[in-house]
């Protein structure tokens, strides 16, 4: 399950294929979450431990008008190509994971870079 004594900072991605690449090929501090322009609907959150262990995120869906967050999926991106990556990307752009078994509401702080600042995770 995330973490939950994690302020995340959401930064905008300009396509599917950046996030992948940039999932795929860097490591990024504990509070990052990305998202992509057009869909802020979904948010892909950083869930690893630390920097140095397994890249994992959980994907969150909110709804814009109500607020509520469900979590849909979680994907370790240390072990996924870019290829890979992006499919699965595209999968949770698409829609394809909004009705997973295990989706489930959760509640978490998603700020802007800007609100963010600098937290312990990113100093
Ligand atoms: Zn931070």
């Amino acid at each position: 399950m995330l973490h939950d004594d994690r302020i995340w900072s959401v930064s905008k991605i300009e396509s599917a294929e950046e996030l992948a690449r940039m999932l795929t090929e860097m490591t990024w501090c504990c509070c990052k979450a990305f998202s992509v322009r057009g869909d802020p609907q979904y948010v892909w959150v950083n869930d690893s431990t630390s920097t140095d262990r397994l890249q994992e995120y959980g994907v969150l869906k909110r709804n814009c008008s109500d607020g509520k967050i469900m979590q849909i999926e979680s994907i370790t991106f240390s072990c996924c190509n870019c290829d890979q990556a992006l499919r699965f990307i595209q999968m949770t752009l698409a829609g394809n994971d909004d009705n997973n078994s295990f989706v489930c509401e959760i509640s978490l702080m998603l700020q802007t870079p800007l609100e963010h600042g600098k937290c312990q995770h990113c100093a």
